[in-house]
């Protein structure tokens, strides 16, 4: 490594003249003003070209410099010295391309090579003031210097991730430019260059990485079809679709019988060989809208996003016949014959795992009354006449108070101290016992029954955390929204009249709506979080990593917290894919300036993993189970989460 260079004039008797020092504090100006400009344009660039030019104009633009230029170390053969971007000012614009795109540089150590960006890119640093006028090293570029004005030159390396991928070169118009400070000033803006670069990088990194664990996650590698996760989802957004425009849709499984024979007689690879080509048989027999998906091990699933019972039945027949003909696998003729059930939407189920249920359902008595395909009727399962029932006893439940709240805590993890709870509602039914919210929350969203519900879940919260403010208890008290909700218009009204009622703080009361909830709605439910937002409270986006929002939507969210979806927590001890989901998670809220809370947190080893990937707030059984609130309040004062001693190591 060669020292860096500086071939400055210092003044005779060494002091600087008072011409000396205006110019000098010019030049400290310039370098200052450059820097405060580049980084915002570290702030605004969305990739690596963009942030390049951006900071090679700020430099000229804003700074006043007469050039600037990035040069990226190439190691080909001849350690090409490409200028990735450059700027010269306004009056030189029209020709910026035609020169740097055609000078031809290398930082290999040669005579061509010695130019202060080579230099600086073979040393590793800063190759300070390099009058061009004089230099013999510069020769070359003289001609180049005079006709844009330029006389000194100042390379610096850019540095990522300990390698010199390049230099930042900046020319001004005096010959003897660029002092100690200037340089200092100028170096750290090549350094936080060097930063933005890196960073860009690892976030293409990681979205590379998502995108891989994302197409591993929803793909069957045997067939190439959708798994039963990506169907899932695609059912959910066909049926919410559907709703919207109000349409029917149906889903077929459909599973193949004999393949456990061929299996046992000719070995699992030509069994493998017979699913892949019943996939592809399926997949060409349906329309390109259509999806086909594997979900199972002899299973697989066609929707139908636009279907009513005609047209399933219909595509049920077809497919019955392009699997009438033999299969060739390894010169044998196999015959694999397929049993298909039909689900459809709205009339056998209004969400995707009824539908799947039902479809199944249909296929198993299709297959036990030997027919080719069945659709389902509602005497196969008793679940349609039960929900009938349920939906009238639900309705009894909230006016007559079978309703309960628990209430589970959340612990900051750095301090180890409860910072706040969830309310979770149960129903006490006095002939089925406590029933969980998973089960009567969606009917009572599909039955007109939520907005009660949420009142009565918003009345009954309110009261509980004035009785902790009267106790001098001040932790935030979470209440789940539903979809629904973000469509009434009268809820801001009744929220506001809680506060008023029982003198609520905006800090009493936050308020979580799933991820899903508010992708059912985009444009709407930003509207409705903006309005609870003028309340002052917290708001999460509950089950985050399960409804696809765009990080762009996200960003526009007035939300305060994000909380990783259980699923996800819960087993990303064991699956790599969940830890991943997890910790660009965290990552993705932490730069968004979102608190992330982790739920379903039941072990001592997930609460490590969470605690190194620097998450903020944890929920879930490992702290404490959703409790009554008498229990709750109990637990509140006597656990050593109270007084953050239970830390775990
Ligand atoms: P959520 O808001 O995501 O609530 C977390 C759920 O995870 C709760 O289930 C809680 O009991 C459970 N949980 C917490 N820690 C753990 C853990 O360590 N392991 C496991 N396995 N589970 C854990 P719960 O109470 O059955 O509620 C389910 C969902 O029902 C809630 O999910 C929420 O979306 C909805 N819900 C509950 N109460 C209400 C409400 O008042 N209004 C509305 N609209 N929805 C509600
Ligand atoms: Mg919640
Ligand atoms: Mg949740």
């Amino acid at each position: 490594m060669s020292p860096p260079q500086d071939k400055r004039d210092i003044g005779t008797d060494g002091s600087p003249s008072s011409d000396e020092e205006t110019s000098r504090s010019r030049c400290l100006m310039r370098a200052l003003k450059t820097l405060s400009a580049g980084n915002r344009m570290l702030l605004r660039a969305a990739d690596e070209q963009e942030l390049l030019r951006g900071m090679c104009r700020v430099i000229v633009d804003e700074g006043g410099y007469c050039a600037a230029a990035v040069g990226y170390a190439r190691h080909d053969a001849s350690k090409t010295m490409p200028m990735v971007a450059y700027a010269l000012p306004n009056e030189h614009h029209e020709g910026e391309d035609a020169f740097f795109k055609t000078l031809e540089l290398t930082w290999a150590d040669t005579e061509l090579g010695n130019s202060a960006m080579a230099t600086t890119i073979r040393s590793g640093a800063p190759c300070i003031g390099r009058n061009l006028l004089t230099d013999p090293d510069h020769a070359p570029w003289r001609e180049d210097a005079l006709r844009f004005g330029y006389a000194s030159h100042t390379a610096f390396p850019l540095r990522v991730e300990g390698e010199v991928i390049g230099a930042l070169g900046i020319a001004a118009a005096e010959p003897d430019a660029f002092d100690d400070a200037e340089v200092r000033l100028l170096n750290e803006l090549a350094d936080d260059l060097a930063y933005g670069i890196a960073n860009l990088r690892t976030r293409i990194k990681h979205r590379e990485a998502e995108e891989t664990v994302r197409r591993m996650a929803y793909y069957d590698p045997l067939t190439g079809l959708a798994n039963r996760s990506l169907l899932r989802e695609q059912l959910q957004v066909a049926i919410a679709n559907a709703r919207q425009r109000q349409h029917p849709l149906g889903l077929l499984v459909l599973t193949i019988s004999h393949l456990q024979e061929i299996n046992d007689t000719l070995g699992y690879q030509q069994g493998d060989r017979l699913l892949q080509a019943f996939g592809e048989r399926l997949r060409l027999a349906v329309s390109e809208a259509e999806t086909v998906a594997r979900v199972g091990d002899t299973e697989f699933a066609v929707l139908l996003p636009y279907g009513d019972a005609s047209h399933a039945t219909q595509t049920a027949k077809r497919l019955i016949a392009a699997l009438y003909e033999p299969i060739e696998v390894s010169g044998l003729r196999l015959y694999a014959r397929g049993t298909i059930g039909i689900s459809l939407f709205p009339g056998h189920g209004i969400d995707a795992d009824s539908l799947l249920r039902r479809a199944r359902a249909a296929m198993a008595d299709a297959k036990q009354g030997g027919h080719a395909f069945g659709v389902f009727t509602a005497s196969l399962d008793q679940e349609c006449s039960s929900r009938l029932a349920m939906m009238g006893d639900l309705r009894g439940a909230i006016e007559h108070n079978e309703l309960v709240l628990h209430y589970q805590p959340k612990v900051h993890i750095a301090s180890a101290q409860i910072c706040g709870a969830e309310a979770l509602v149960r129903w006490q039914h006095p002939a089925r016992g406590m029933i969980s919210p998973t089960e009567f929350v969606k009917l009572a969203e599909s039955s007109g029954l939520i907005t009660p519900l949420t009142y009565w879940v918003l009345e009954t919260a309110f009261r509980q955390r004035y009785i902790w403010h009267e106790a001098g208890v001040e932790r935030p008290l979470s209440v789940n929204l539903s979809a629904h909700d973000l469509k009434d218009r009268k809820l801001i009204g009744k929220i506001k009249g809680l506060f008023d009622t029982w003198g609520a703080q905006p800090d009493w009361i936050q308020f979580e709506l799933t991820e899903s909830g508010l992708m059912d709605d985009p444009v709407g439910a930003l509207e409705m979080l903006k309005h609870l937002k003028q309340l002052g409270v917290t708001l999460s986006i509950d089950d985050f990593g399960t409804g696809y929002s765009s990080l762009s939507y996200l960003q526009k969210l007035p939300v305060d917290t994000i909380k990783i979806d259980q699923s996800f927590v819960r087993s990303m001890v064991d699956s790599t894919d969940s830890a991943v989901i997890v910790r660009s998670t965290v990552e993705l809220g932490h730069n968004l300036n979102l608190e992330v809370v982790a739920e379903g947190v039941d072990s001592q080893a997930v609460w490590d993993r969470l605690a190194d990937l620097g998450c903020d707030v944890v929920q879930g059984y490992f702290v404490g189970m959703p409790m009554p609130a008498e229990q709750f309040t109990e637990w509140q004062g006597s656990s050593p989460w109270a007084s953050g001693m239970a830390a775990p190591h």
